[in-house]
């Protein structure tokens, strides 16, 4: 099922001392450029809006009363100057007036039109002709976007809440979502057109044209009742079998939906062609920051003063890499959190996430440890082996290890209730033999039990609150505890994990040329040909197969590669060998295996 709809877009001048508006830049804005009107809602909507017929009249000169006079008056100078010259508006269900100037003029739409100074940006063109396809507001965090009682107080509303929400524009809830359109796109007269909004949330669009999502398999709809973990695919990945939205039914969710939990997961730009109407999560001005991925989370609550019926809200998100993989959501029904499976929270720009709706969640932190040897070797000395003297002497080594091991925290049921935007409201810290880390990159002196001070380098990540640990050898060995406390801001819901940090500083023993002597030994006690992988060779038909030759060849192979590398490491060793080594070439050479071979057919 789709929509069809037939647009007359109507331009008007309405101030005679400027230009003429150039209609061909109107079209390509509207129609024609790689990233037009047509365009967003045919990448952002699914294709559900079809523009049947989209015609272009004007450019008409119109006298409009003094700014910033009502959008009605704008659209209806319009369609007077098309009707005018002799168009007939009857065949069209939508009406966009662009209005060169149009400063200072009231813009926005009016029923099925919309009145749009030419002097506004793309974001809001694409906001106001939602609203001619029949898009209403997004609402969730309080914001001063819509100052309607115009008293020179700040007051704030939820509407315009929604950070990542086309019907949130052009609060967003105070985030700053919009990215660019190509240059190229972009007139160098109008260089307002160049504002690119975000997408449509999934759970807008779901909520108002459900059909545009349904009908393509976009959606997976979980009971209460139910406990599953559901696979999400990013916002404009438009292919068959890949969801975009999970829609959470609480038990109790009545026909307008209240209740109900949204969840989408938003990548920016690069990964996928449609999903490029997004600019990444975070809202912080840190370089590079706007390049987040996250999960976003709706729910369907009432909202005094607009009909109909209940309205979307924004709830929060969970912006990756982070350590908290759940959010909180107070809905009409309850609180529900929403959550990510652990494997994804501290995770970049995953291709998918997987994503549970629950009622309860019991607090919890886990901690991966991930580590990294880097060993010298500080001292040799040269010493013959017990039991092999004969083969000469071998390396002794004293070796130094530096360890540096990672953990990663990850945790669940903790902080993180809406309409808070904040990243998370988790609070990680780490405690190293008993020291508490601070800081991004301090040294933690530590006593250990047998008196010795050793001190430890570590470095803590501001927001991921990943810790890594490293020691100086000379130090010795080191055996602490490493302890992660995780809570809410407020210090509620307090969990531990306990991991620990382990190095053996220095080491010593053989060196390499044992370990090649050794395997040149053992290849000679143990002639066992390697295993022949796929399916046999067969070789020149004609020749006949001498199944013992074979083996022959390939172990003096064997034998010849352990030997070579033995005189790389050690020419001294393999000059003691070398006698042994002139053995093998004499058991395994073809001919005398082939005499061999003939004695004992003919014993
Ligand atoms: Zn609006």
């Amino acid at each position: 099922m789709s929509e069809q709809r037939r647009l007359a877009v109507i331009v008007v001048r309405n101030d005679s001392s400027t230009p003429q508006p150039n209609m061909a830049e109107v079209m390509d804005l509207v129609l024609f450029s790689p990233s037009s009107i047509a365009r967003y809602f045919k990448e952002s909507a699914e294709d559900y809006f079809q523009l049947a017929r989209v015609d272009f009249f004007g450019p008409y000169d119109v006298t409009l009363p003094m700014a910033p006079s009502s959008r009605d008056v704008g659209i209806e100078a319009a369609r007077n100057a098309a009707v005018g010259a002799g168009v007939d508006l009857g065949p069209y269900d939508g009406t966009v007036v662009f209005a060169f100037p149009g400063t200072g003029y009231d813009g926005g739409a009016y029923g099925s039109a919309a009145f749009l100074p030419a002097t506004s940006d793309f974001t809001f063109f694409c906001h106001e002709v939602g609203h001619v396809l029949g898009l209403d507001h997004s609402y969730g965090i309080f914001t001063t976007g819509a100052d309607w009682i115009d008293n020179n107080q700040p007051d704030y509303f939820p509407v315009y809440g929604d950070p990542y929400d086309l019907m949130s524009s052009a609060t967003f809830g105070d985030a700053n979502p919009t990215t660019a359109r190509p240059a190229a796109d972009v007139p160098a007269a109008h260089p307002s057109w160049g504002s690119a909004p975000p997408h449509i949330a999934r759970a807008l669009l779901h909520h108002q044209k459900p059909a545009a999502l349904e009908d393509k398999g976009r959606v997976v709809h979980v009971s209460e009742s139910q406990d599953v973990t559901t696979t999400l695919y990013p916002v404009g990945t438009a292919t068959d079998g890949k969801p975009e939205l999970v829609v959470f039914h609480p038990t109790g969710e009545d026909g307008a939906g209240h209740g109900r939990v949204y969840v989408e997961y938003r990548q920016p730009f690069d990964h996928n062609a449609y999903s490029r109407w997004d600019e990444g999560l975070a809202d912080t001005d840190q370089p590079g920051a706007r390049d987040r991925c996250g999960v976003i989370v709706h729910t369907i609550v009432d909202q005094p003063g607009v009909t109909p019926g209940p309205v979307v809200w924004y709830a929060g998100r969970i912006v990756f890499p982070t350590p908290d993989t759940d959010v909180a959501v107070d809905t009409p029904l309850g609180q529900v959190h929403v959550g990510v499976t652990q494997e994804f929270g501290q995770t970049t720009r995953p291709g998918f996430v997987r994503v549970r709706v629950r009622r309860h969640s019991a607090p919890s932190v886990t901690v991966r440890t991930t580590s990294m040897d880097t060993t010298s070797v500080i001292r040799t000395e040269r010493r013959p082996h017990p039991g092999w003297e004969w083969a000469g002497d071998f390396t002794w080594e004293t070796r130094e290890t530096v360890r540096e091991t990672t953990y990663t925290p990850v945790t669940v049921g903790i902080g993180g209730t809406s309409p808070i935007d904040a990243e998370s409201s988790v609070v990680v810290s780490w405690f190293v033999g008993g020291t508490q880390v601070f800081g991004p990159s301090p040294s933690i002196p530590l006593t250990l039990p047998d008196g010795r001070v050793v001190t430890l380098e570590a470095t803590l990540h501001p927001t991921t609150r990943v810790l890594t640990l490293s020691n100086h050898p000379a130090d010795g060995d080191i055996d602490v505890s490493v302890v992660a406390r995780a809570s809410a801001a407020d210090g509620s819901g307090e969990v531990f994990a306990t991991s620990a940090y382990s190095v053996q500083a220095r080491t010593s023993g053989w060196g390499s040329d044992w370990d090649r002597f050794m395997d040149f030994w053992y290849r000679i006690t143990h002639p066992v040909p390697r295993e022949r992988i796929g399916p046999p060779d067969p070789g020149d038909p004609l020749a006949r197969f001498d199944p013992l030759a074979e083996v022959a060849r390939q172990q003096l192979e064997r034998v010849r590669e352990a030997y070579a590398e033995l005189v790389r490491v050690s020419p001294a060793v393999s000059e003691n060998v070398r006698s042994v080594m002139a053995d093998q070439e004499r058991m395994l050479q073809p001919q005398r295996l082939r005499s061999v071979d003939v004695q004992r057919r003919v014993g």
